[in-house]
């Protein structure tokens, strides 16, 4: 905020000072010296206090005390600066130079905004499918949201069955046991991902073999599952099944993943958590293996406020997806149970939430990628910033808009991540590698030379905010602060 028409001196008359706050509309003046230089503020407290000590209103301000007030230097942070006037309970505060001059008043209203890596986005339909289930007493998990939903996501994505569960991780959970997975077998997964792909693997009992991520998918790479495969069939020690991440919306490449589990006679459990409405070659990523998994969690593409889904083309799967979610009960009369079942149903109401968002999961993958767009065409001078690549086969959701720093960048990816912490813009680190998970401690990795490409991914990525409801403000203001952090 300009700071001409705030700045007072000692010499004003309190009638003026009063004429002078009146047209500010800010609720305080600056008081400087002749030379400039800032004093303190002014507020209509203080005028007030004058006027009550005795002062007429043709005195002068020079009986206002001299009060020393909150100011801050010119190289603050917007996280500073709210710090500084919550712990003062003041709403403006002066920004000083080095000489002592105002050259700014910041306004809370106008930088107390954070902006968020990914926040749910809800368009106008979902309240009608969860006021459908109210008005009917479909509370009860399961009921026909369920059913059309799975039917819906289905449908769009070009899969034949769907079963909505209660998350993706549940799903993943699922998938593993419907492919057998069990105890003492290995199952071969992305090293590069978030931990919900791997975790259900040990809920098995089963122990996870990383695969590196290839630099021009950030995806499995396809040299290093086969490289992962010709050690498994020297041992004798194949995996069960493969687990292919599509990271950060973006279809890991399908064709050679597929030949070689094929080859091999493994069956892939595709991890399509983030890349829902992303394609491979024209066909919905989260297709390919013998079961893809999607997640509705709150900072997904689109959202349930918590669920994911089940597909295949495989009947039997999915029916036997459905049982062991609901307990695993047998068809008898009684409560019987053969099998160990699970509580993994989606309710009825949350899906109802996800029926709505299919509707608009179109529009929301168009966003992101508009968001992504606008950040390469807008950063574009700024080489220190290598884009996640997007193959000429891909289409990708952009779920979040990743890049990596140079490795001669004058900061690293953490330093950067905690600087636009510092203007409130949540930025985050690229997943940390599987491989160098304390949890996973001990576990094999399969790369192809070198270090692994993960490793450089996770040292050097970041993920900027990419979420669908982003105002063009917003991203204006992410992309100003980048290019004023990256030097340009
Ligand atoms: C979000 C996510 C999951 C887990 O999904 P939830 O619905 O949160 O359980 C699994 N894998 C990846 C890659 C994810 O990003």
């Amino acid at each position: 905020m300009a700071t001409a028409n705030l700045s007072i001196t000692r010499r004003a008359s309190l009638r003026e000072a009063l004429a002078q706050l009146e047209q500010t509309a800010l609720g305080i003046l600056l008081l400087v010296r002749d030379d400039g230089i800032f004093e303190r503020t002014v507020t209509d407290g203080d005028l007030r206090r004058l006027i009550l000590g005795g002062n007429s209103l043709d005195a002068s301000l020079a009986g206002l005390p001299e009060i020393q007030s909150l100011v801050i230097g010119a190289d603050h942070t917007r996280r500073d600066a709210l710090d500084l006037m919550n712990k003062g309970g003041i709403n403006h505060l002066p920004v000083v130079d080095a000489d002592g001059r105002v050259v700014e008043v910041l306004d809370r209203k106008e930088i107390d905004e954070q902006i968020l890596l990914s926040t749910p986005h809800i368009g106008s339909a979902e309240r009608e499918f969860v006021d459908e289930a109210f008005r009917t007493n479909w509370i009860a998990p399961l009921g026909p949201n369920v059913d059309a939903f799975e039917r819906e996501l289905a449908a769009i994505v070009g899969s034949r069955h769907g079963a909505a569960l209660s998350s993706g991780t549940a799903a993943l959970h699922l998938g593993l046991r419907l492919l057998g997975v069990g105890p003492g077998d290995r199952v071969f997964c992305s090293t590069l991902t978030f931990a919900a792909s791997a975790f259900p693997i040990l809920y098995q009992g089963a122990e996870p073999v990383f695969i590196d991520a290839d630099a021009a998918t950030w995806n499995l790479c396809p040299l290093a599952l086969a490289r992962a495969f010709d050690a498994a069939e020297r041992t004798g020690r194949m995996p069960k099944a493969v687990m292919v991440v599509n990271l950060y919306g973006q279809s890991a490449d399908m064709d050679p993943i597929l030949a070689l589990c094929e080859r091999h006679g493994v069956p892939i459990l595709e991890d399509a958590a983030e890349s829902l409405g992303a394609k491979y070659k024209g066909r919905h990523s989260g297709t390919f293996g013998r079961l893809g998994v999607y997640s509705f969690n709150g900072n997904k593409i689109i959202t349930t406020s918590g669920g994911g889904m089940l597909v295949s083309d495989d009947p039997a799967l999915i029916e036997k997806a459905r049982f062991l979610a609901t307990q695993a009960r047998d068809p008898a009369p009684h409560y019987q149970h053969s099998e160990i079942g699970f509580n993994y149903r989606m309710s009825n109401i949350l899906a109802g939430v996800g029926r709505g968002q299919l509707k608009v999961l179109g529009d929301r993958v168009a966003s992101r990628r508009e968001v992504f767009d606008t950040y390469r065409r807008e950063l574009a001078d700024i080489d220190l910033l290598e884009w996640m690549p997007e193959p000429e086969w891909s289409f990708s959701n952009r779920w979040l808009t990743a890049a990596t720093l140079r490795a001669d960048a004058p900061l690293t990816a953490t330093d950067l991540i905690r600087r636009l912490a510092g203007e409130m813009i949540e930025a985050r680190p690229v997943w940390k590698p599987m491989h160098l998970q304390p949890v996973f401690e001990g576990s094999e990795l399969y790369k192809v030379q070198g270090s692994p490409v993960a490793d450089r991914l996770f040292e050097y990525g970041l993920c900027l905010p990419s979420g669908s409801n982003m105002t063009a403000n917003q991203l204006e203001r992410v992309i100003a602060t980048l290019r004023r952090l990256l030097g340009k």
